[in-house]
């Protein structure tokens, strides 16, 4: 999908009542007029664009997601104050 077709998406699902999007299905993103990916990617629904992650980053959010998750069972009961 070209950028400027997400855009076409974008201004047809606002105009549709722009309701919240699960999107489901993406499609790469490149530019018409050197057929390039963009490395992003468009919701085929609503034509919103998702930046894509680099794999280390997203390796990182998960570890930081589980050990944030530690730390919450870790915490003292806090009901005898
Ligand atoms: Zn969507």
């Amino acid at each position: 999908m070209t950028s400027e077709e997400a855009a076409q998406l974008r201004q047809e699902w606002t105009e549709a009542g722009n309701k919240p999007c699960r999107h489901l299905v993406l499609f790469a993103e490149y530019r018409l007029e050197s057929t390039m990916l963009t490395g992003n990617y468009v919701c085929a629904s609503c034509g919103s664009i998702k930046k894509m992650m680099p794999r280390l980053l997203i390796r990182w959010s998960l570890l930081l997601a589980s050990w944030l998750q530690e730390i919450g069972r870790a915490r003292p009961d806090r009901e005898h104050s």
